[in-house]
């Protein structure tokens, strides 16, 4: 049999919360517990927002509460190339298009469309989804305006990639962490629209970069926040569209805080690092979050 395999994903955009102590400790528990391995994984394509000091921190917190991961640590940012072929391979088979309006033009298009009296779907995050004029674009005016060197982003067109895809999309979602019993959950990536694959500088995105890496590095488990959820079911769809294997998923428990709201990256009281300044140690860190 082979070895199953966990990981933990943090991004190096603010520092790491007790939510992050939950997820980090619950997957080496898991690892732990099914003699798994439990790897570490960088994700910073976001080159604007993760700084080498925030990853500095992360380092320093989980050694602090004493996690054990594998080396080599995986770090998006150095993998750029590897996104990129495969962005290509999606740009060829026509499944993503360029799209150019700007924030404040989506905002104009919506309100538009609202004072019409027509609602406009939003995705489960609650942002509106992507107006579908850029995907009705001719390809002389799409290349015209990258020569013109128009800003853009890549989208993937996801009423053609379900098309492409044929059987109806589930993923395998343990019940518990103790992971006896799994329940088939049906993926919807069409209530994400249009999502982002790619910017014109960075060639992927949050969920490029997340199934190829899971698929690159072995993970055969996937435990991570309930925030994530619903973006397992645009996961599941672009695994479909490359080939790749799907891990299976525990979505855990969201750490609240005192005020019963999600923990924020820029709560600065919840942060590990002052926890610690605090004098509190990583026995009171388990304790705390119910580990
Ligand atoms: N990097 C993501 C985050 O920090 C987690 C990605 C994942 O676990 O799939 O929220």
């Amino acid at each position: 049999m082979t070895l199953l395999t966990f990981r933990f994903a943090p991004s190096p955009n603010g520092e790491l919360h007790l939510g992050h102590a939950y997820s980090a400790l619950l997957n080496q528990q898991m690892a732990t517990r099914a003699g798994g391995r439990l790897l570490l994984r960088i994700e910073d394509i976001d080159i604007t927002r993760c700084t080498p000091e925030f990853e500095a921190g992360i380092f320093r917190d989980l050694e602090w509460l004493e996690l054990d991961w594998e080396e080599p640590v995986r770090r998006q940012s150095e993998h750029f190339s590897e996104y990129k072929a495969v962005l290509d391979r999606l740009i060829a088979e026509e499944l993503v298009y360029p799209a150019f309006m700007s924030r404040g033009e989506i905002r104009a298009f919506i309100a538009e469309t609202e004072k019409r009296g027509r609602g406009w779907p939003r995705d489960p995050d609650g942002v509106p989804l992507y107006p579908p004029v850029d995907k009705a674009l001719p390809m002389k005016e799409r290349k015209r305006r990258i020569a013109e060197n128009a800003p853009f982003a890549w989208r993937l067109d996801v009423d053609a990639a379900m098309a492409r895809v044929s059987d109806a999309l589930s993923w395998s979602e343990f019940t518990d962490e103790a992971m006896v019993a799994t329940r088939a959950v049906e993926a919807r990536p069409q209530d994400w629209g249009d999502v982002i694959v790619a910017r014109r500088d960075i060639p992927t995105s949050y969920h490029l970069a997340v199934v190829l890496d899971d698929a690159l590095q072995g993970v055969s488990h996937v435990a991570r926040g309930q925030d994530l959820y619903a973006a397992t079911g645009m996961q599941r769809l672009l695994q479909e569209l490359l080939g790749l294997p799907p891990p299976r998923y525990f979505h855990h428990r969201l750490i609240l805080g005192p005020d019963g709201r999600k923990l924020s990256k820029s709560l600065k009281d919840t942060g590990l690092a002052a926890l610690r300044r605090a004098g509190m140690s990583p026995q009171e860190v388990r304790r705390l979050i119910g580990l």
